[in-house]
């Protein structure tokens, strides 16, 4: 029998974390996806670029949503998401991550009884005051199955009581980031076409309402990374929450190499290049760690703990980068078929 699965995608990185599961889910026999974009992220630029590179089939439910509050937009997912459930019927529904697109899925399925998997679980900053840790914690309690990236991630679990269901599974966003790996040469020219030479230039994101909100915090950073950029150019693919913040409170971006948001091939292509990476994105601190990459994290504390401890991550206002050691947490690019297959047999 195949079981029928519902995706529920919304934001950046959930679509190239669902690339890797959709994939894994079309070579298994026994499974068939149905997907809804809930619209959270919808220019071009941060949406439909991740489709066409990453060979994300177009999603069945488009439900254009976006924009006001976070409860508000939360609640008009979760209003949209359930008559689609209705209809499909879907035998799982799996979500990503930490967003809204990922709360309203997981409510929506919960209250229609459809069991849920979710897949970058048990993450914790313990910082209650982020939108995403919200989100990332309530998704954990409702879903039958936890697919974590870490082992950590399975401790955070088991701390709040949550045993059954859970598989260190390995983590998505590596299978993503070798898949890019191979696709990226020959048709990504980002580098060449910058001008940039090879290890002669540090990249940056900045994007967390943390950080963008508050003009005190976004100019401390900019500050901060024009300090850094004195040393190496700093390239900047800035986020459009970010550059309306900047626009906003005049927070000047001059002294760093601002250009739009950049599709995965091209993301991949500026950081394997770069001599060092600046964030405050999650995925991206482990993305530095992958292309080997020492990475500065511009929040005062990361879910991804072990990129800290093994020195390939430091905070920005914390200390100095430990020796550094390989971490085998990740898995080995398989996590998505790893998660494919507990799905089938569950
Ligand atoms: N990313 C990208 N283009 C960009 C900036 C980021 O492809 O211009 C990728 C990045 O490599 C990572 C993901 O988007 O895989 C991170 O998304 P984001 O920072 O929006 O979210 P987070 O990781 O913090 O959840």
């Amino acid at each position: 029998m195949t079981r029928k699965i519902l995706t529920v995608v919304g934001a950046r990185p959930q679509f190239i974390k669902a690339a890797a599961v959709s994939r894994a889910i079309r070579e298994s026999d026994g499974l068939r996806e149905v997907m809804i974009h809930t619209g959270q992220h919808f220019d071009a630029d941060m949406s439909d670029v991740f489709f066409d590179e990453l060979d994300i089939p177009p999603p069945a439910h488009r439900l254009d949503i976006h924009g006001g509050g976070h409860g508000d937009m939360t609640g008009r997912m979760l209003s949209a998401i359930e008559p689609v459930l209705m209809s499909e019927r879907p035998d799982w529904v799996v979500v990503y991550g930490d967003t809204n697109s990922t709360l309203a899925g997981a409510l929506a399925a919960a209250k229609l009884h459809i069991p849920i998997a979710h897949v970058e679980a048990g993450l914790r900053s313990f910082n209650r005051r982020m939108p995403e840790e919200i989100n990332r914690v309530l998704t954990d309690h409702l879903a039958s199955l936890q697919f974590c990236p870490t082992s950590q991630a399975v401790e955070n679990l088991e701390a709040e009581g949550i045993k059954t269901g859970v598989h260190h599974a390995g983590d998505v966003m590596y299978d993503a980031t070798t898949f890019a790996a191979s696709r990226a040469k020959g048709r990504s020219t980002i580098v060449s076409d910058m001008s940039l030479a090879p290890k002669q230039y540090s990249l940056a994101t900045v994007h967390r309402a943390e950080n963008t909100d508050d003009p005190k915090s976004l100019r401390a950073i900019v500050d901060f990374l024009k300090r850094e950029a004195k040393n190496l150019p700093i390239v900047l693919p800035l986020h459009p929450r970010t550059r309306q913040a900047a626009e906003k409170s005049g927070v000047s971006l001059d002294g760093l190499r601002v250009i739009g948001p950049v599709g995965y091939l091209d993301m991949a292509t500026l950081l394997n290049g770069a001599a060092a990476a600046y964030t405050d994105s999650g995925g991206l601190q482990k993305e530095a760690y992958f292309h080997r990459v020492p990475c500065t994290t511009l929040r005062d504390e990361t879910e991804w703990v072990e990129t800290v401890t093994h020195g390939w991550n430091r905070l920005w206002k914390g200390a100095e980068f430990l020796p550094r050691r390989d971490i085998g947490e990740y898995g080995d690019g398989r996590a998505a078929h790893v998660i494919a297959d507990i799905i089938k047999a569950a």
